[in-house]
């Protein structure tokens, strides 16, 4: 099976290709030529796989070029119990009759990233040796959090890599500091940077577009690459859990094997609900995909109106990794629901950049709306999501979790729809102290990493080892730079 890129049909590459390259010159994103179905009997079978196995048949479904022995190698290493805390990799949790949360935190940084960030380092060196590249890959990331610590815990050691993370300096929670400048392994590199996250993200992206940059780092033997979830790497193991979440549906006689499934995805980048919408168009027994955003609720209004318009206030939130204007992602599914038409995905994004607002076809938006349902919740709303599902179910979430959580009641309020329902749960509670105390009525007592031990002590709930383990540690990584010093720092690593 080819990719081929979304603003140009003639560009097609193999998987290892759209890998290893992330982005497409036409700065299209790569998606499969054609989407394949889960054969006759699929879900039976996969039912009686673990999740590793689950990720080794849905993978090769998409990875021509990659064999099922190279595969089942890198899920054993990606998925193994020294860094997931459960066998069962991603659980699928009960919180009422028709309401279950699928808990995708109990990897090495307890947020949904890992379970994609640890499976890219093996799928891009592997892409790298298909393509018979001999040079040796830099990951460059610009993160606002999760995404920096999560990628340096999947490329931290890899072979023939090595990985730099900038973070704003004063952009990021203390845990989420102090995860990333204690990394270990002897390839990394984490730098503050004096800005906010745009600006971060702007020096990453000025390295990138730098040919002589590009030339110089080239004849040392270094190519550059994102672990951004723009690079199919990072999609394609997202489309297991979905699968997996069903089977273990099925497994615990919670539904009969193809009965419907609604899922609730709490989105920023629309890497994760995409991935759910793939599965759906493989033949998983999807109903509605519900698309949770907080106050930064552009893709509400989008699903809501088919206009995109990005020309609002942005918020900061106590959810701030769906804080975006932007979701990259959407480009895949304008593509796909356009029947693949490049030029006008090609133009839509050309609208999106030059006016900032664009409004799909009448045939996108029909589309949409007989998949999708979307809502938003504000601050207030998550926090109090979060109080009443502890106090009633004694089950503590995330903000973000709360978010989709908030947004699936109230859709089966105006709607009355009693299917079966999935929470994706994004990150575990101990990722947001400040807001998850504050929500159930606790006084943050402190900051940092102490705050783990009160909302231990207030909850009951035992924190995740990797974040428990942060209060002995201190940072390995202290150095801040300007925006402009980032490209000799990037030099002076690769030397
Ligand atoms: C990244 C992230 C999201 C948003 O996922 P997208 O794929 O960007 O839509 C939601 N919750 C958490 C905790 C995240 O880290």
């Amino acid at each position: 099976m080819r990719y081929i890129s979304t603003r140009d049909n003639n560009m097609k590459v193999t998987s290892a290709r759209a890998i290893a390259q992330g982005l497409s010159v036409d700065g299209g994103l790569f998606v499969p030529e054609t989407l394949p179905r889960l054969p006759e009997g699929a879900i039976d079978e996969l039912c009686s796989m673990n999740y590793r196995q689950r990720a080794v048949y849905v993978m090769k479904l998409f990875l021509e070029d990659y064999s099922v022995a190279e595969l089942t190698d890198f899920v054993t290493r990606a998925y193994s119990p020294r860094g997931f805390d459960t066998p069962r990799v991603a659980p699928v949790k009960k919180l009422d009759a028709n309401t279950h949360f699928l808990e995708l935190w109990h990897g090495p940084t307890c947020a949904f990233k890992d379970m994609a960030l640890q499976m890219l380092p093996h799928l891009l060196t592997a892409a790298m040796r298909k393509n018979g590249e001999d040079k040796k890959v830099c990951v460059l990331v610009a993160t606002s959090g999760d995404t920096g610590k999560a990628a340096l815990e999947g490329f931290a050691d890899v072979e023939n890599t090595r990985i730099c993370v900038f973070y704003p300096r004063d952009g990021v929670s203390d845990i989420q500091k102090l995860q990333m400048t204690s990394q270990s392994g002897s390839n990394v590199l984490v730098c503050a940077v004096n800005g906010n996250f745009d600006d971060a993200q702007a020096a990453v992206k000025d390295i990138f577009s730098d040919p002589d940059m590009r030339e110089e780092l080239s004849q040392n033997g270094w190519m550059l690459s994102s672990a951004n979830s723009i690079n199919w790497g990072r999609l394609l193991p997202q489309i297991v859990y979905y699968i997996s979440a069903y089977c273990d549906l099925v497994n615990a006689r919670e539904i009969n094997a193809g009965d419907p499934v609604d899922f609730c995805v709490p989105t920023g980048n629309f890497g994760d609900i995409l991935a759910g919408y793939y599965a759906k168009n493989m033949g998983l027994p999807v109903k509605t995909l519900i698309c949770a955003s907080n106050k930064n609720d552009v893709l509400t209004d989008f699903i809501k109106t088919g206009t995109y318009d990005r020309r609002r206030e942005f918020y900061t939130t106590i959810s701030p990794s769906m804080d975006i204007l932007v979701s990259s992602n959407l480009e895949r599914l304008l593509y796909d629901l356009s029947g693949g038409n490049d030029a006008e995905t090609a133009g839509y994004m050309a609208q999106l950049r030059e006016k900032g607002v664009y409004t799909v076809s009448d045939a996108i938006k029909s589309a949409m709306d007989g998949l999708f349902a979307a809502g938003s919740c504000d601050d207030a709303e998550t926090k109090s999501v979060i109080a009443r599902a502890f106090k009633e179910h004694d089950y503590l979430m995330d903000t973000h979790t709360a978010v989709a959580y908030g947004v699936l009641e109230k859709y089966r309020a105006q709607t009355g729809d009693k299917t079966c329902a999935v929470v994706v749960s994004t990150a575990s509670p101990y990722k947001f102290c400040t807001a998850v105390l504050e929500a159930i009525g606790e006084v943050p007592g402190s900051a940092g990493p102490e705050l783990i031990g009160q909302l231990e002590s207030a909850s009951g709930v035992p924190a995740p080892m990797p974040l428990k383990a942060l209060s002995g540690k201190s940072p390995r990584f202290t150095d801040s730079y300007d925006k402009a010093e980032l490209p000799d720092v990037v030099r002076r690593f690769l030397k």
